[in-house]
């Protein structure tokens, strides 16, 4: 699969699964731009070391997902825009009753809002090109919940809402638009919620993640971020040009359940 001639832009890419897929792209041929909200020289020297090793160009944009003018300008200042991965999110841990307000919105602003943002900058760009391709990151958690991922359940069955009528606004065009639906994959964002939890249910650190975070994924086995990079890479390619509007869980049979 050749991905060369496109332009990738992964929100949320400095590490985890967005730093992930930023490498799949890259070694498939992409030109790729890799964003956060900071502005360090190590933020750099990730794209400068993506670069290097697969021989493409890549770029660091600092924007911050969580503010509407800097999801839109993040894609204008990218100049290209023919692959779309909306995958930044953060996550916040409470049970409904005492779930912080500010927690609730910026969660609804960087896994949801700022998807709806850069998607409306985006997609003027890739009529133009006369092709496109959206791959939101959602998790299994936008097609089933669990208790106290409140705001993030929300977010995450929203942006497979999103992912419909986007496709559906595009169908008629050689854009497509999806959804991917991980399991648990460790990463930063799930590393930082293991304390919590551990707290939450009074068990060592080794309990927790095969007996709770683990439970629901039958195979007893966290997905990892080659794995999500390779469906984003699939998803980009001509055998996908029919898959629109839709999900694919990556979730070790936690939806068959
Ligand atoms: P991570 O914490 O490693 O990565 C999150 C990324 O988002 C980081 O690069 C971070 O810098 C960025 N980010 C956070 N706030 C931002 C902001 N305001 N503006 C710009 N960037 C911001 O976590 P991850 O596990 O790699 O998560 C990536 C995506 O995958 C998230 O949308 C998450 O919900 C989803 N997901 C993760 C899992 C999992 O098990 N790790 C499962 C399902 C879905």
């Amino acid at each position: 699969m050749s991905l060369q001639g496109k332009t990738a832009i992964i929100t949320g890419s400095n590490s985890g699964i967005g730093l992930g897929i930023a490498h799949e792209m890259a070694k498939a041929g992409a030109s790729v731009v890799i964003n956060s909200f900071t502005d360090s020289d190590e933020d750099h020297a990730l794209a400068k070391s993506i670069a290097e090793e697969h021989g493409v160009e890549a770029r660091y944009i600092k924007a911050d997902m969580s503010k509407p003018d800097e999801c839109r300008a993040l894609v204008e200042t990218a100049g290209a825009c023919d692959i779309l991965i909306n995958n930044a999110g953060i996550q916040h841990v409470a049970p409904i009753d005492q779930f912080p307000a500010e927690k609730w919105d910026a969660i609804i602003a960087i896994n949801l809002s700022s998807a709806f943002h850069t998607t409306a900058a985006a997609l003027p760009k890739m009529r133009a090109a006369g092709w496109g391709r959206i791959v939101n990151i959602a998790s299994a958690h936008g097609l089933t919940a669990s208790p106290y991922k409140s705001a993030y359940i929300a977010a995450k069955h929203g942006i497979v809402g999103l992912t419909k009528t986007a496709a559906l606004e595009t169908a008629e065009e050689p854009i497509t638009a999806n959804a991917i639906c991980p399991g648990y994959v460790l990463t930063p964002l799930v590393e930082a919620q293991i304390p919590d939890t551990m707290k939450e249910y009074d068990m060592d650190r080794e309990t927790v993640i095969k007996e709770v975070m683990l439970k629901r994924q039958p195979s007893k086995e966290f997905a990892t971020v080659e794995q999500l990079g390779g469906t984003a890479v699939f998803l980009c390619s001509d055998a996908a040009a029919q898959i629109t509007g839709t999900t694919i869980s990556v979730d070790g049979g936690w939806t068959a359940l």
